[in-house]
């Protein structure tokens, strides 16, 4: 079974307070992006799950989230068989787009139709959970506002067309690192979630881009200045918005228009400012076939 988990930009980004467990309270406008992993899973005579990954660096073990996911439904469903599963990775790694998430979601529910389990979507968001905040977003899709710790679900207006430029530097941030170093006091500029919600609704792109906001860039832009230099690359050749997603580094701008963003492509390519460039459009729900 082959299966495609897809990358997320946060289009925006609040942390309204922190939880007594040590969680942070978040308020995010999550999007999902055409840009994503391949996962291939095959039921084996040979007890166990092996998996195999494209990247040397990337755990292919128990630190690995499709390896936990896989574990997890395993143990709970006594599965007689064992697990081949093959994840080629092409989403940036550490990098504030959920691509572990994303497998781990992916995994579950490929899992879930293989074996005919017959788990509705929300039964594996809830185990998704288990395994970390954004896996019930990842298993969700589609335009969302992520509370809570990320957990709490409500779908929004899709995105308005238009062209994604993603430019991530050659740098890894740990998302642990990011909020551990989180200060948030009177001065702290919070996103207007509400308004990016509402502009949604009246499905106004502009109105959209302008409310793009992420309070985590005050931690992780003053450690890699090269954040703001993308986004402003960015800025100053026809994106409407430019933010950093997530705990970073990745940078992604919004274009209205293919040629603008094309050109603004190959003028990050040329600075050499980011490691990986690449030109996405929004996923949506309701997607083809294809997309599972
Ligand atoms: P988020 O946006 O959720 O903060 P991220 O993009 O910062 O995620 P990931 O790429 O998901 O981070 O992974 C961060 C770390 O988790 C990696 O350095 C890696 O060691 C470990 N990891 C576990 N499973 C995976 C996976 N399937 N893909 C990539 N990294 C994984």
């Amino acid at each position: 079974m082959k299966l495609k988990a897809f990358a997320k930009i946060n289009l925006g980004l609040d942390v309204i307070g922190r939880r007594e467990d040590g969680y942070h309270q978040v308020r995010m406008i999550m999007q999902t992006i055409r840009m994503f992993d391949q996962l291939e899973i095959e039921k084996s005579r040979k007890p166990g799950i092996r998996l195999s990954v494209n990247l040397p660096y990337v755990p292919a073990d128990a630190g690995n989230l499709v390896y936990r996911a896989a574990s997890l439904m395993m143990e709970e469903f006594s599965l007689p068989q064992g697990l081949d599963i093959r994840l080629n990775k092409f989403i940036p790694v550490a990098a504030g787009m959920a691509g572990g998430s994303s497998d781990a979601a992916a995994a579950l529910v490929g899992i879930n139709r293989l074996f005919g389990l017959g788990l509705s979507r929300g039964e594996l968001m809830e185990r998704g959970l288990k395994l970390g905040a954004d896996v019930p977003y990842c298993i969700m899709r589609g335009t969302a506002l992520a509370e809570g710790i990320g957990e709490k679900l409500t779908r929004l207006s899709p995105l308005p067309p238009c062209y994604i430029l993603i430019g991530k530097p050659g740098v890894s941030v740990s998302t642990k690192y990011v909020y551990t170093n989180l200060k948030l006091d009177e001065t702290t500029v919070h996103p207007d979630i509400d308004g990016m919600v509402a502009a949604l609704k009246a499905g106004d792109l502009t109105g959209v881009t302008e409310k793009m906001g992420n309070v985590l860039e005050s931690v992780t832009i003053p450690r890699y200045p090269v954040i703001e230099k993308i986004k402003d690359l960015m800025k100053e050749t026809g994106a409407l918005n430019a933010l950093m997603s997530g705990s970073g580094p990745t940078v992604f701008g919004i274009f209205d228009d293919r040629e603008k963003a094309r050109q603004a492509q190959q003028r990050l390519r040329e600075s050499r400012l980011a490691r990986q460039v690449f030109l996405a459009e929004a996923f949506h729900n309701g997607g083809t076939e294809d997309d599972q």
